[in-house]
């Protein structure tokens, strides 16, 4: 058998180019379309699992091919039914991916980088240092392998998907779109896309390119702050991305795509808990239809960032609520095993 090192990744093949390969070789093209599901309606993680092909044509194909499936290493379950699963990828690096019950919905929360560059103050994935984006595929089989779960633990089937977990998606692009493309493909998990929230720190630009590509699914921004000053200082993107700007890219956002946004946001002790930072969260919170929810902070460190009392974030909520705005409490989830917003980072 040839090395590995010059056998190439399957999966990075189009259904058009599997096929012209096929036909080169001599194959039937209908032979591409049966390994192309094979590959990704199926997940199928070896080519001997391809039964209605025969042997020798699976013999032909490992010669040239790989599968670079992910293997979930690491199974957690939290005490309230959360999932966190250590991913290895098949150059031996690793990402978190979680699964997360609910009364009415099973959400699949997904990595797109190995490590984060945005250096956010408050989040665990921000220390681990972007190393690489993740492939369409890396991406996909984060859901299916959740899916799976779903349906053997819960006996339920997946139904959310958020890009919540490491790394920044809008970083990754061009393969956050080719796996979200697959995941709601027929020929992959047929999944709807307005069930599907890709999760940004808020680059204006890739907001504006998000609405001029007119994706259907939905937006959620990491806002923490709606005053530069205070935003800059506990997310540095801030500074090459102001909130004029990102107010710009979401109007655009909006008078493109109809879509709400939804906007994430911690209150903290001592550093946005009062009424003037209330009142400018509201404001931006007109600039367009929206949603927030105000999430519970997961200590990750020394305790320079603590969770805000009670009552400002109930100062928060009546404000936002006596002017409209749909305002949820997000508790956390899991927790127990560091699988919580902001807590992963390869621990386990
Ligand atoms: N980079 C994207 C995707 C990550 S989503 C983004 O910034 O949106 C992870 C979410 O958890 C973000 O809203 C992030 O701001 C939030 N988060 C990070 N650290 C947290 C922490 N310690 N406690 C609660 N939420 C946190």
């Amino acid at each position: 058998m040839v090395e590995t090192e010059s056998r190439r990744d399957i999966r990075k093949l189009k259904a058009e180019e599997l096929k012209e390969f096929f036909v080169q070789h001599g194959e039937k093209a209908f032979r591409a379309q049966q390994v192309y599901e094979w590959l990704w309606n199926k997940s199928a993680k070896s080519f001997d699992q391809m039964t209605n092909l025969s042997v020798s044509l699976r013999d032909m194909l490992k010669t040239h091919f790989v599968i670079n499936h992910i293997k979930v290493d690491h199974m957690q379950r939290s005490s309230d039914g959360t999932i966190k699963n250590a991913v290895t990828l098949h150059d031996g690096m690793v990402v978190e991916s979680v699964l997360i019950p609910a009364e009415k919905r099973i959400t699949a929360c997904v990595s797109s980088q190995v490590g984060c560059s945005l250096a956010c103050k408050f989040c665990a994935t921000a220390r681990l240092k972007r190393q690489r984006n993740l492939s369409p595929d890396e991406i996909y089989d984060q859901v299916v392998a959740i899916k799976e779960q779903s349906e053997l633990f819960y006996n339920r089937p997946l139904t959310n998907i958020v890009f919540m977990g490491m790394g920044e998606p809008l970083l990754n692009y061009a393969n956050v779109m080719s796996a979200i493309e697959k995941i709601t493909s027929q020929k992959g998990l047929n999944m709807a896309s307005k069930r599907i929230t890709v999760s940004t720190v808020g680059l204006a630009k890739m907001i504006i390119k998000m609405a001029d590509d007119g994706v259907k699914f939905n937006l959620a921004v990491s806002l923490h702050a709606a005053l530069d000053k205070t935003r800059s200082s506990i997310m540095p993107i801030n500074d090459t991305n102001s909130l004029a700007e990102l107010g710009e890219s979401l109007k655009y956002w909006y008078h493109k795509t109809k879509r709400k946004v939804t906007y994430e946001y911690v209150v903290w002790k001592g550093i946005n808990d009062n009424e003037e930072h209330a009142r400018a969260l509201l404001k931006f919170a007109q600039i367009i239809p929206s949603k927030v929810n105000l999430i519970e902070y997961n200590p990750i460190d020394d305790g320079e960032f603590q969770q805000a009392s009670e009552e400002s974030i109930r100062m928060y909520m009546d404000l936002l609520e006596r002017h409209g705005i749909t305002t949820r409490v997000r508790k956390s989830r899991g927790k127990d095993i560091d699988a919580a917003c902001g807590q992963l980072a390869n621990k386990s």
